[in-house]
């Protein structure tokens, strides 16, 4: 018997997340103060996020983290999540390729972005905290902090971009549902919004305009404290369930992989299933090779450069160590919304530059080419991101029909893209696109970086 999925059982779980920082051969450079140039330490940080986050976040001394026993059973909820071996999409590609992927879509929220939330609205309340703030894009990252925040008995506030609420619906029914007070951003409730509504009253609102709304209410209201659902060390970090998991499942499909591939927004998702891997090739002498698939309209990894450079479009934030386009860059509206952001995160960006993993870029209609194929194969709809890594996995796989050799290849699925329909809906009618990105515009926004 062919067997297709590999499922661990609830005792079978890993009971500790992976810090790479631990095992990298370069630490990542630390956050700074954009004023004073000093790097930053855990009381600087934790006055916005949970403590216990942020000494996760600059910890790279242990290389496993205990996962507290409350978020363990948590995680029960719906992990472990399967290892699929996806024959069918084999045999349509005629490749000789082993292709596996781990899906991550299979929980009450539809992305692995909960595998985050559960464990930063724990560390709040374990600190006493009563409220939660984040802000959201298309909505993967407030519905699951919304799911989150409810399982710990939190009040969440998210700031959701005006636009993407509109065009996006069901995403905020889906924290309403779960309890959360959903504001379109920008709003009157914040001084921020308030500025930039008085500036422009029909400002369609973006990521700076909620990060800022988001770290006011934090800042400005007791007992709150404010999440991130990517690009920070300790995102990544409890994202390492995943790779975790898939190196056991590996194990038990006899298998390891040669290559190991998840879609590229800020770098959660990826660095949740590499990073795992990736230990054995800085530390058992494997030879395993990393791809991280961004949007073509979006190439921080491929086309960005390695500075310093604020979180946010507004600048509010820390400075950061990243591959970044800049951080005014606009990326086009694609609907992978999850990945139009123009930095890395630190951990993956100090990889990417000492050539332990590398970027490629995926145009919005192969990664619906691809997408679609992995429907009729796999019967999964997966998420515009997701598409992303299937179209990376799937060029990988062809090289292999090329060649003739039988690689492993293990992909991410970030997500299904059942809320996503709409973006399907274009692709069948022929009215998607794809946006290239010109060098003048790249080296445009790069000039507004603290650190050219
Ligand atoms: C948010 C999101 C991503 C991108 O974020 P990363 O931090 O890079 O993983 C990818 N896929 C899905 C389904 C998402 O919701």
């Amino acid at each position: 018997m062919k067997q297709k999925r590999f499922i661990l059982q609830e005792n079978e779980l890993p009971t500790a997340w992976y810090n790479i920082q631990a095992d990298m051969p370069t630490k990542p450079m630390p956050p700074i103060h954009p004023a004073t140039r000093q790097p930053l330490g855990v009381d600087d940080l934790a006055h916005i996020f949970p403590r216990e986050c942020c000494v996760q976040e600059l910890d790279t001394e242990h290389d496993f983290i205990p996962i507290p026993e409350e978020v363990l059973d948590k995680y029960r909820f719906y992990r472990s999540t399967p290892l699929v071996r996806a024959y069918s999409l084999e045999e349509a590609l005629q490749t000789p390729a082993h292709i596996y992927f781990k899906n991550e879509s299979v929980n009450p929220l539809g992305s692995h972005k909960i595998n985050s939330a559960l464990a930063q609205c724990y560390y709040a309340k374990q600190e006493g905290t009563t409220n939660v703030t984040t802000e959201t894009g298309a909505g993967q990252w407030g519905a699951a902090l919304a799911y989150a925040a409810r399982v710990f008995d939190l009040e969440a506030a998210v700031y959701q971009v005006k636009i993407s609420m509109q065009q996006k619906p069901y995403r905020s029914s889906i924290m309403r549902t779960f309890g959360a007070a959903v504001t379109g951003s920008p709003s009157m409730s914040t001084r921020a919004g308030k500025d930039i509504i008085t500036r422009d009253p029909h400002h369609p609102g973006s990521l700076g305009t909620a990060i800022s709304e988001a770290v006011e209410l934090a800042t400005t209201t007791p007992n709150c404290k404010y999440t991130l659902g990517s690009v920070l060390n300790h995102v990544g970090l409890h994202q390492t369930i995943i790779g975790l998991e898939a190196e056991k499942q590996m194990a038990m499909a006899g298998e390891y992989p040669d290559v190991v591939i998840a879609c590229f927004g800020g770098g959660s998702n990826f660095g949740g299933i590499a990073f795992p891997f990736m230990r054995h090739n800085l530390k058992d002498g494997k030879h395993t090779e990393f791809i991280a698939a961004e949007p073509e309209s979006c190439p921080k990894l491929t086309r960005g450069e390695f500075r310093y450079d604020f979180g946010d479009e507004a600048g509010y934030t820390p400075l950061l160590p990243m591959f970044t386009l800049g951080h005014t860059f606009k990326p086009a509206n694609i609907h992978a919304g999850g990945l139009r952001y123009h930095g890395a995160g630190m951990i993956i960006s100090q990889l990417l530059k000492d050539g332990l993993m590398r970027g490629v870029d995926i145009s919005q209609l192969e990664s619906f080419d691809a997408g679609m194929l992995f429907a009729r194969t796999e019967g999964i709809i997966p998420a515009p991101e997701s598409s992303h890594a299937i179209a990376a996995a799937i060029r990988e796989a062809e090289k292999c029909k090329q060649t003739g050799e039988e690689k492993v290849i293990l992909f991410n699925l970030s997500g299904h893209g059942l809320i996503d329909m709409s973006a399907y809906d274009q692709y069948l009618n022929g009215d998607l696109m794809n946006y290239k990105i010109s060098d003048d515009d790249i080296a445009r926004t790069l000039q507004g970086v603290p650190d050219s």
